[in-house]
């Protein structure tokens, strides 16, 4: 029995279903009741399983095995199960399971992306040794929410009282334009591609520069980085070399911590400064929700393929080939 393209029902679960449809798989999603609308309004689904919150997910495990699905994961899919409950899935999962580990450790992250020879931003250990503008950053799933700016000790001190108990980092600013890349690594061609690029649209950093900076001191402006979109990007081409080489240096990275590495979608994001210096202040190891403007391609993918080949469908093409070459096992935890 051929395998079905299943995940859950946000982020970008759209795309990953009519990415599995156009490869010709069947799709399994699973979907919380109350946001069912727009999976049946789109009709990307062939089965849905509705379930009361994502967590029951986990209860459906041996149906799911039974269907044949695999599980494509986004970032609400490793929100909603601990690290302990993935691993114990029986539903075969796209991707290498081992790297959710290096993820979701700040610390073990940033030494595999040191160790890949990217440009990082300096993390503060104490407040004490801010030195420079630096940005609050929460631990969770808060996308961006509540982040804050500080310039010195003082002024952290200060803001940090309206945020009791809550884990932070201290990282660096980087002043510079936000830069997501998506890139899609195919253990099977052992070829890195590249997919596109995005910008976040975060609220309200994004639209305090509709107000003059008068009427932003006179509100008292702080400002947020809750993300509500993403918008399309093409970056100067001169920059492609530079970029393809930053992620060949992320999979080479990876595959000395662990065989199989880092395959399949993942992203880095990065603040380009005026020097054009990347700056990447984290990386994502999965599809991320960057790609969503590209369901049809991006001018990337179209470049490569020429037909529409969204990061959804690509995962798809990955499992369909890997079936045709009996590799499951090469993609598959
Ligand atoms: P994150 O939750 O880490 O993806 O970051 C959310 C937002 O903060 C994004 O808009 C980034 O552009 C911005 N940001 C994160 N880290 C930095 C940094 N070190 N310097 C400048 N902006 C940053």
């Amino acid at each position: 029995m051929k395998h079905k393209i299943c995940t859950l029902g946000s982020h970008s679960a759209l795309q990953i279903l009519k990415g599995g449809r156009d490869e010709g798989f069947e799709t399994v999603l699973i979907a919380e009741k109350k946001r069912l609308k727009p999976y049946e309004s789109f009709r990307v689904a062939d089965h849905i399983i509705a379930v009361d919150k994502f967590a029951d997910a986990k209860d459906r495990d041996d149906e799911l095995a039974a269907m044949n699905a695999v599980l494509i994961p986004h970032a609400s899919f490793v929100n909603a199960f601990s690290l302990a409950e993935i691993d114990e899935l029986k539903t075969p999962y796209f991707g290498n399971k081992k790297v959710l580990a290096w993820e979701t450790d700040r610390k073990k992250q940033r030494q595999w992306l040191a160790e890949a020879g990217l440009k990082l931003p300096r993390i503060f250990e104490k407040p004490s040794d801010i030195d420079t503008s630096v940005i609050i950053k929460f631990y969770g799933a808060q996308g961006g929410k509540g982040y804050f700016l500080a310039h010195n000790q003082k002024e952290f001190e200060e803001k940090i009282k309206q945020h009791p108990d809550q884990k932070y980092i201290i990282q660096e600013y980087i002043v510079g334009a936000p830069v997501y890349i998506h890139y899609f690594y195919s253990p099977l061609t052992e070829e890195l591609e590249l997919m596109g690029f995005d910008r976040r649209y975060e609220s309200n950093v994004d639209s305090i520069g509709r107000i003059s900076a008068k009427d932003q001191l006179d509100l008292n402006i702080e400002t947020s980085y809750n993300i509500m979109g993403n918008t399309p990007l093409v970056v100067r081409e001169s920059l492609l070399p530079e970029i393809f080489e930053m992620g060949e240096q992320v999979i080479a990275a990876s595959k000395k911590w662990d065989s199989r590495g880092l395959f399949g979608p993942f992203c880095l994001e990065t603040i380009v400064t005026p020097d054009l210096d990347f700056f990447v202040f984290e990386i994502s190891a999965r599809i991320v929700a960057g790609t969503n403007p590209y369901i049809h391609g991006s001018p990337y993918s179209d470049l490569r393929y020429n037909k529409p080949m969204s990061t959804g469908r690509r995962i798809a093409m990955e499992i369909r080939l890997a079936e045709e070459q009996n590799a499951l096992e090469r993609i598959f935890n």
